[in-house]
């Protein structure tokens, strides 16, 4: 792996949240190309070593792999936050059963408002 590679996913694993292309740019030392960033986010992404998900129009937002994650997005200050409480397991039996599905993954998340912004409303 390359060393522009190896430092973006090091930053992505690190993370507590989901991050997209400008925060990598904003975290890497060395300012390389930002074209550099996302030929190592595309090769990173291909490779499974990482996860991407987009909330509506937003950017792809990505995040490690190892771990398995579901997100909060908020419609009105973009603000997403992560938890891994997943229940899927239930739905995914019956799909198999019903459509004959194999399933080897699911991208979840609730979109809605933050505690900041449902009480400023
Ligand atoms: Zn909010
Ligand atoms: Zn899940």
């Amino acid at each position: 792996m390359t060393k522009w590679r190896k430092e973006v996913l090091k930053i992505i694993q690190k993370s507590d949240k989901p991050l997209n292309a400008e925060d990598i740019y904003r975290l890497v030392e060395h300012k390389p190309n930002f074209s550099t960033i996302y030929r190592a986010l595309n090769y990173l992404e291909k490779a499974e070593f990482v996860k991407s998900i987009s909330f509506g129009n937003t950017p792809k937002y990505y995040y490690s792999n190892n771990e398995h994650r579901h997100f909060l997005y908020c419609l009105k200050c973009g603000k997403i936050e992560t938890f891994d409480l997943c229940m899927a397991q239930e739905l995914e039996n019956k799909v198999k059963k019903n459509f004959m599905f194999e399933i080897f993954d699911h991208i979840f998340y609730f979109k809605g408002l933050c505690k900041n912004c449902s009480e400023r409303r």
